[in-house]
C-alpha cells in the first residue's frame, strides 16, 4: 500500500485575523477507501495526519452487512488506532432519498460500530454527494454537529447540522476562504474523500498546501467537534481552551550590524516550539512581543541573511535578545 507523501507546495498561507493566534482550519475525511499502487488508501492519508500531530475526523458508512459488518468495522477501528487522541469518528449516513425509517437503522448501526471501538456515542455527521444536505423529515437523534455539503455562508448563518465546506477549486480559493471565515471567528473546514488525492488533482494540492501550513504553524489544526464548539459557543478569538488564564512574558527582539553595532532593520518571526502561536514584525530595528509562556523559535532576516535563536520564555523576566547581522 502507498504510504502518503507530500507533493511539491508552492504557495503558504500569509493572513492572521488575530494575531498571535493562528487561523483554524478543519480537517475531515468522507469514507473510507482502500488504495492502489499510486493512490493511498484512507488509512495512509489519516496516517500520514496523525504522524504530523493533525487532528482528522472521518466519517463511516456501513457497506457490507456481511457478519455484522465486520470489515467496515475492522477498517474503523484500525483508523482510530492509528491515533485515539487525534482521531474522531463521525456517522456517513445514506444518500438523499431514503426514509426516516432507514436512515434511523443506518445510524443506528453506525453508532454502535463508532460505540464499540471509541467507547462514546458519535456526534458529528457528514451528508452524502451532491445537493444532499439535511432534509425535511430526516432527523438524526444525538447528532449534534453535520457538515453539510454548501460552500456558501454570510456572518451569523452558520448552522450545527449544516456547517459549510471549503471549496477545493484552488489553493488560492481556499486561502480566500479560510481567509473570510476566520475574519468572522469561525473555523474552516476542509473535507475531501481520499480518493481525491491522486497525484496532480486540485484537490491534493490545497490538501498537501493546508498540511504544511499547519505543519509550519501557518495555521492551526483543531478537531471537528472542538472547532464547532468554537464556532457555535463562543471563545473562537482566544481559542484555546483552559481552565486558568494563558500565562503570558514579555519579549524584546533587536537587531544590530555585526560589525560596527548599529541598529538595522530585519524582518522578525517568532513560533511557539510546542505549540501554535506564531507572530512576525517587518522590517523593524526593535520590537517588544507580549506572548504566551513556552519555548520559542526566534529569528531575524535581512537580505540573504537570516539570524536563528531559541529562547524560553518565562512569566517572571521579559527576555531582550540582540540579533548580531553579519551584514
Ligand atoms: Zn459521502
Amino acid at each position: 500500500m502507498a504510504a502518503y507523501r507530500l507533493s511539491s507546495i508552492q504557495k503558504t498561507y500569509k493572513f492572521s485575523a488575530n494575531p498571535p493566534v493562528l487561523d483554524k482550519v478543519v480537517f475531515t475525511i468522507d469514507h473510507i477507501h482502500a488504495g492502489d499502487h499510486h493512490l493511498s488508501s484512507t488509512y495512509e492519508v489519516v496516517k500520514f495526519l496523525t504522524d504530523h500531530g493533525i487532528p482528522v475526523t472521518v466519517f463511516i458508512q456501513c457497506s457490507n452487512p456481511s457478519n455484522d459488518y465486520e470489515f467496515d468495522r475492522h477498517n474503523a477501528r484500525s483508523i482510530y488506532g492509528l491515533a485515539p487522541h487525534l482521531v474522531t469518528l463521525g456517522v456517513h449516513p445514506l444518500p438523499k432519498g431514503h426514509s426516516q425509517a432507514q436512515q434511523r437503522d443506518a445510524l443506528n448501526n453506525i453508532s454502535r460500530i463508532i460505540q464499540d471501538i471509541t467507547r462514546k456515542r458519535p456526534v458529528t455527521l457528514s451528508y452524502h454527494g451532491s445537493g444532499a444536505g439535511p432534509m425535511r423529515g430526516i432527523s438524526f437523534p444525538g447528532i449534534k454537529f453535520a457538515r453539510g455539503v454548501q460552500h456558501a455562508w454570510a456572518v451569523n448563518t452558520d448552522k450545527p447540522l449544516d456547517t459549510p465546506v471549503m471549496p477545493l477549486v484552488s489553493v488560492s480559493r481556499a486561502y480566500e476562504y479560510i481567509h473570510e471565515r476566520n475574519n468572522a471567528g469561525l473555523s474552516a473546514t476542509l473535507f475531501v474523500h481520499s480518493l481525491e488525492l491522486r497525484h496532480g488533482s486540485r484537490q491534493r494540492r490545497v490538501f498537501d498546501t493546508l498540511v504544511r501550513d499547519v505543519v509550519q504553524r501557518r495555521l492551526q489544526a483543531l478537531a471537528y467537534q472542538q472547532a464547532m464548539q468554537q464556532d457555535f459557543h463562543g471563545g473562537g478569538g482566544a481559542s484555546v481552551v483552559t481552565t486558568s488564564p494563558i500565562e503570558t512574558g514579555v519579549m524584546r527582539l533587536s537587531a544590530l550590524t555585526k560589525e560596527g553595532k548599529r541598529p538595522i532593520p530585519v524582518n522578525l518571526s517568532i513560533k511557539q516550539r510546542d505549540g501554535h502561536y506564531a507572530v512576525s514584525a517587518s522590517n523593524t530595528t526593535s520590537r517588544q512581543f507580549s506572548l504566551p509562556v513556552g519555548n520559542y523559535r526566534v529569528s531575524a532576516q535581512t537580505g540573504q541573511v537570516t539570524e536563528t535563536k531559541d529562547l524560553s520564555l518565562n512569566p517572571r523576566q521579559g527576555i531582550h535578545h540582540i540579533f548580531l547581522m553579519p551584514v
